[in-house]
């Protein structure tokens, strides 16, 4: 088959590659497999596990083949949860595949779906509901994950909340606490082009460095969607007495908890919880239940490219050439 192949760091190829068959597992033709943030790294900052490696763990898909004893048909459209649990180890043993310490996981440890198919277990597969593109079905993988941190903990209906990053995690998020009934949703970047970007979706949006100087303690939840100090700061600084942050952004540097900061958590009494991947159920489930229903996926689309093109918009991104929330890469003729 033909695959986007990540040859060594920074290098990726579309070119012929072996499609790694697993007895028992179905034959699935990739639809769209989402670029995530994570990729960027892994492909073009040293992070990847090995090389040769096909990223790619966001993705849609249509069933071709059916192993025996199968419960799907040939056909089915499907969504893919990828994270392959050992099964073995303390936090399977007591039933936090999300923790598992010996993942397996499509598109980072093994090859994932950045090509034209992938062998995937029964376990991992959804259908998608007829009402669900194909395109929605790739953005499973992130808006689990985002579903997963902020129903971690409890937000009351009406509460004033605010998502900082303006990112693809950051946005469904949002939506999410909205979902659950929060009041009024603020967005806070630094990038006014995600800022008006946010607006698109309903919600108020505003510069995280105006937030600092001007709406101290103002929210009951917070969630940190980017991973920075400065926002991680800002995050404990926004949050009001008794309020609770949720921790989400990957940390791209340490963070020095200063002590007056430190101490307006004593102060506040705030909550705060870290949250680690998803699981199908609640979070796939939940995706799939809401999905063009108070949950809009589709509008975060902003490019779609061939699959065949995908070192190009690799690099688009990379550059900051234009505007970018997702970008699907998408095998010709489906979704
Ligand atoms: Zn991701
Ligand atoms: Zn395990």
């Amino acid at each position: 088959m033909k695959a986007l192949v990540l040859k060594e760091n920074g290098v990726l190829n579309w070119e012929e590659h072996e499609l790694l068959e697993v007895p028992g597992w179905y034959r699935i033709r990739i639809a769209a497999a989402g670029i995530c943030g994570s990729d960027l790294g892994r492909g073009f900052k040293g992070g990847a596990y090995h090389y040769p490696l096909v990223m790619g763990h966001e993705f849609s898909g249509v069933v071709e083949a059916v192993p025996d004893g199968g419960n799907f048909s040939v056909g089915t459209r499907v969504a893919v949860y990828p994270l392959l649990p050992c099964g073995k180890c303390v936090a399977c043993q007591k039933g936090y595949v999300q923790l598992c310490l010996h993942y397996d996981y499509f598109g980072s440890r093994r090859d994932g779906a950045f090509a034209e198919y992938l062998y995937v277990p029964e376990s991992h597969i959804l259908p998608v509901p007829d009402d669900v593109s194909l395109d929605e079905a790739a953005m499973c993988e992130p808006a689990a994950v985002a579903h997963h941190a902020v129903y971690s903990a409890p937000v009351e209906s009406g509460a004033r909340a605010l998502v900082i990053g303006g990112g693809p995690i950051g946005l469904i998020a949002a939506q999410w606490l909205r979902i659950r009934g929060a009041g009024e949703v603020t967005v806070a970047d630094i990038d006014p082009e995600k800022l008006s970007f946010a607006e698109k979706f309903g919600f108020r949006a505003v510069d995280s460095r105006m937030l600092a100087e001007n709406e101290q303690d103002a929210f009951d939840v917070v969630a940190e969607a980017c991973g920075v100090s400065a926002t991680r700061s800002l995050a404990v600084w926004c949050c009001a007495r008794k309020g609770h942050v949720f921790w989400i952004g990957n940390p791209a540097d340490d963070w020095l908890f200063e002590k007056s900061l430190y101490s307006s958590v004593l102060r506040k009494e705030l909550s705060m919880n870290g949250s680690w991947n998803s699981v199908i159920d609640p979070d796939w489930t939940a995706v799939l239940t809401h999905a063009g229903r108070g949950l809009n996926l589709k509008d975060l689309v902003t490019s779609r490219v061939p699959m065949s093109q995908g070192a190009t918009a690799f690099a688009r991104i990379l550059n900051r050439e234009g505007f970018h929330c997702k970008t699907l890469l998408v095998n010709e003729g489906d979704a």
